[in-house]
């Protein structure tokens, strides 16, 4: 029997939400990284990428307990790769749950705080420096919270209780167009001073609203990581990131591949949209990253 008289095998009919194209996406990671050199860092957002509902690293994206997200973790640092989570969370919060990961530095605060080799940094951007110890102060300093305030007064809060012990930036929620922000920003006499998508929040009743930063200019998870990458004496094209907001799709300047989970909201050009959602998504960018390191070093 030639192949062309071969009977056709019915396909699968059942769809698996946020799964299709698995092999497309997977051709499409082989593909693009076969043209970087061997990956030596990952970065990786936590909330609606590498952890699952309600933040756990223990769930998958349709709620089921599920180990995914840790076994990508441990399968990347398996390969040597360098880990880093860049995250909205501010940063105490953000050292336990580096530690608890087995992992050592990170970006919080949207890129606001960096931590490496056990030293801290602000990013200071363009906010002014003489009118507080953190960028945090300087921002209610200056007023830019309180113009937002005013601006918009149902429909921006800040987002408790996650907003408590910031230093570099403020933690908003609610649904506002982010230009819309800056342009009242620019007429409070905060023309420095930006307020940033990152993505999906709750935490108010009865509506669909999104997390916002409020950051100094110059200051973003995409700088962050271009500087973290400088100080390792590594280049872009030596590192990846996965992410689920339109903050970690810029992650595609800073990076040589740059990848948004199933789940997740955001493109922009050199952006790979993964098939699987939260830390399926970051499994399947591990696994393809070591996949690659491996025929490299073959
Ligand atoms: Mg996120």
């Amino acid at each position: 029997m030639s192949a062309d008289t071969e009977p056709t095998l019915p396909t699968d009919p059942t769809p698996r939400p946020g799964r299709d194209g698995q092999d497309d996406v997977a051709r499409e990671l082989a593909a693009r990284l076969a043209t970087l050199p061997p990956i030596q860092v990952l970065y990786t957002d936590l909330d609606g990428t590498l952890l699952g509902p309600d933040g756990s690293l223990l769930h998958r994206a349709d709620g089921q307990p599920s180990t995914v997200g840790a076994a990508a973790v441990v399968e990347a640092l398996s390969a040597g790769l360098t880990v880093i989570p860049v995250s909205g969370r501010q940063r105490q919060q953000l050292q336990h749950d580096t530690r608890l990961l087995g992992l050592t530095d990170c970006i919080g605060e949207a890129g606001a705080v960096i931590q490496r080799d056990g030293a801290l940094a602000y990013a200071w951007g363009q906010a002014p420096r003489d009118l507080a110890d953190t960028p945090h102060d300087a921002l209610l300093a200056a007023g830019a919270w309180d113009a937002l305030r005013r601006a918009f007064p149902d429909d921006l809060a800040l987002y408790e209780p996650w907003h408590r012990g910031r230093e570099g930036s403020l933690l908003l929620h609610g649904a506002v167009d982010p230009a819309a922000a800056d342009a009242v920003l620019a007429d409070a006499g905060c023309a420095w001073a930006r307020l940033i998508d990152n993505g999906e929040a709750a935490g108010w009743p009865g509506r669909q609203v999104r997390a916002y930063h409020l950051l100094p200019r110059g200051v973003g998870k995409a700088e962050a990581v271009a500087a973290d990458l400088r100080a390792r004496g590594l280049r872009p094209e030596q590192a990846v990131a996965v992410g689920d907001s339109p903050t970690d799709a810029r992650l595609a300047q800073a990076v040589g591949l740059s990848a948004i989970v199933a789940n997740g909201r955001g493109a922009g050009e050199g952006v790979l949209r993964l098939s699987a959602p939260m830390g399926e998504g970051v499994a399947q960018l591990v696994t393809a990253v070591v996949a690659a390191r491996r025929r490299q070093e073959a």
